[in-house]
């Protein structure tokens, strides 16, 4: 068989994927090897200088065969010429598709459609929804550890792509966020994306307080907001005492 040459599609992860999780999804462009996807992610988060772990998992493409009323998800080429029956050669998650599905919020149909969708991203979509339930050992046991240096190169032209004006706006906030909390006294975590990509908190290595930026804020919300930015650091005190239940 010809040697694979992968080729970067898309970025399921964070916009900032080296700091807060990236999931890149790359295709084979001689066809042979169809698509395959790296899951990256700081081994410590509470760390700046942390190596990253890589998870690389293949995407097979499924089938769905019907056999009254059960249905079976089994590798795309399977034929009913197959020697076993075909239950044989079902996936291993198929009887936890249910728990998964109602785990990310879709329907099971649709899961398993996406399982065998044509289009690789879809079914990138998929497996990330099957190993975020189960467990990522299950696509690969054997993760890569790479220096933040070495990440840089491996995904350099997937880091290249253009910043939206959200991303932008989100930096902005970030870094005035920082100081603000900064000048109270607290020394803030990583900010954490919300879904939106809109969105990001974090909080006090401290304290408790939080503080939240807004790229796009409704008329009832402000930019930057959060007792971080309002109230001066207590340190660690305040922790001790909510995690006691005293607050
Ligand atoms: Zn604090």
């Amino acid at each position: 068989m010809s040697q694979p040459r992968w080729r970067f599609v898309v970025n399921l992860g964070d916009a900032h994927p080296l700091e807060y999780g990236g999931y890149f999804v790359y295709r084979d462009m001689t066809g042979v090897y169809g698509y395959e996807a790296e899951l990256v992610e700081l081994l410590n988060e509470n760390d700046e200088r942390s190596k990253l772990r890589v998870i690389r998992v293949c995407l097979d493409r499924l089938k769905e065969v019907r056999d009254g009323d059960a249905v079976h998800l089994v590798p795309f080429t399977y034929e009913a010429t197959w020697p076993h029956p075909v239950h044989r050669y079902e996936e291993w998650f198929t009887d936890k598709l249910a728990s998964i599905a109602s785990y990310v919020g879709r329907t099971v149909e649709d899961l398993r459609a996406s399982l065998c969708s044509e289009d690789g991203v879809q079914r990138a979509e998929a497996y990330r929804n099957v190993y975020d339930h189960e467990g990522w050992a299950n696509g690969n046991e054997y993760p890569m550890t790479l220096t933040m240096a070495e990440a840089k190169r491996r995904y350099r032209s997937a880091l290249q792509r253009p910043r939206t004006v959200n991303d932008r706006k989100l930096d902005k906030l970030k870094k005035e966020a920082r100081s603000a909390a900064g000048y109270r006294g607290h020394t803030l975590k990583r900010f954490v994306t919300h879904y939106s990509k809109t969105r990001a908190i974090t909080e006090c290595r401290e304290c408790a307080c939080y503080v939240q930026v807004n790229a796009a804020p409704l008329p009832n919300e402000t930019a930057i907001g959060g007792d971080a930015v309002a109230i001066g650091c207590i340190g660690s005190k305040k922790k001790e005492e909510v995690a006691n239940g005293k607050m």
